[in-house]
């Protein structure tokens, strides 16, 4: 049984067919999934013959509600979501001024072990589906009742360790018939996987692209990030500047600030010899304190400081606005407590 959601539109005018249906009614079909409908029945211009067939031969997976926060005071709500084998993902939803933005988790987990985040305390489990990523997208627009136009790829998991599926989800969602979805209101977010940027410039130049830097150097980044030990700066950087003279976009450095470790003024002088004269965008992070991990945040004050320091040198920064404060704001927060909970209950 096919899960529709994994389903390109040429894919789905061969189910059609399979079906013995004209191609077209396989284009209908996937209009209504991509209008949310998950019961056959209600796509009432498919003929009987079909519906009966559909009902048989596939199936439309929505994700299990396990969990749900809503913060009180600027509309982020999280959630978390059972997937049919069991394993939990986390999905984020946003409300920004430009629009309402998920953001959706790529893996159960994660491998690539950055020592301040939750997602990778306990490994990766598995890649999600395509079709399990849209599913967070399509299952957090019912559970809203609100329309998503932008997505980022920043929940849990490394996206570019599951490139396959990261790049149907995008390919899509960009479908016309159904979400018709721009993409440059994509954006993925990489530990810095430098083979696969190199490949994802070439093949989404029009998708955004954000890289976890964290670090001015290769000492302190390779003991915050073990993948650095892989791609280390002198890769990883020429790689964002092939991207950006390839797309003419400008890219994003994520960095969070975490106290004592990449705040200080040496770091920062570092990072600004690192970053001048590129296409760029600094996004400082007031680190998400994961008590697991030991490491503390620099906070917002010092926060600025740091965005002051980055603008004069001519490097444009902002800092990010923190969202869901009063909920568990770091990824893989909420699927970890589930896990400990779990756990606990063994
Ligand atoms: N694996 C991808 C995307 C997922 S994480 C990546 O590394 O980019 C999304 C962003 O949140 C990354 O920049 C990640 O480094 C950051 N992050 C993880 N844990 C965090 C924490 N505790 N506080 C602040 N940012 C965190």
């Amino acid at each position: 049984m096919k899960d529709l959601r994994n389903l390109t539109e040429a894919e789905m005018q061969d189910l059609a067919k399979e079906a013995g249906q004209p191609a077209f009614r396989g284009r209908q079909l996937f209009g209504w999934v991509y209008k949310g409908r998950t019961d056959f029945r209600e796509m009432t211009n498919l003929p009987e013959v079909f519906t009966a067939w559909l009902e048989e031969n596939a199936r439309i997976d929505s994700l299990k509600l396990l969990a749900r926060q809503a913060s009180k005071t600027d509309g982020t709500q999280k959630f978390l979501y059972g997937l049919p084998d069991g394993n939990a993902v986390e999905t984020v939803f946003m409300k920004y001024k430009y629009g309402n933005t998920v953001c959706v988790s790529s893996q159960a987990g994660c491998r690539m072990h950055c020592a301040f985040c939750a997602s990778g305390i306990n490994g990766l489990v598995r890649n999600l589906t395509a079709g399990e990523i849209i599913s967070q997208l399509m299952d957090t627009e019912r559970e809203t009742g609100e329309k998503v136009s932008r997505i980022v790829v920043m929940g849990t998991g490394e996206p570019f360790d599951n490139y396959e599926e990261i790049s149907r989800f995008i390919r899509i969602l960009h479908e016309k018939d159904g979400r018709n979805m721009s993409s440059r209101n994509f954006t993925v977010s990489t530990c810095g996987l430098v083979p696969v940027i190199e490949r994802f410039s070439e093949e989404f130049p029009q998708v955004n692209l954000a890289v976890s830097l964290h670090a001015p150097d290769d000492e302190l980044r390779s003991s915050l990030m073990p993948v650095n030990r892989s791609y280390p700066l002198d890769q990883l950087i020429p790689a964002c500047r092939a991207y950006t003279e390839k797309t003419g976009r400008r890219i994003t450095f994520e960095y969070a600030l975490i106290r004592g470790k990449n705040d200080t003024d040496e770091s920062i002088g570092k990072l600004i010899h690192l970053l001048r004269g590129m296409l760029c965008h600094v996004n400082l992070i007031p680190l998400n304190e994961v008590s697991e991990t030991g490491l503390l945040t620099s906070g917002r004050k010092r926060a600025e400081e740091v965005r002051e320091k980055l603008e004069a040198a001519g490097i444009p920064a902002t800092v990010r606005r923190q969202l869901g404060a009063d909920i568990d704001g770091a990824c893989g927060q909420l699927r970890l407590k589930a896990q400990q909970a779990a756990e606990s209950e063994d």
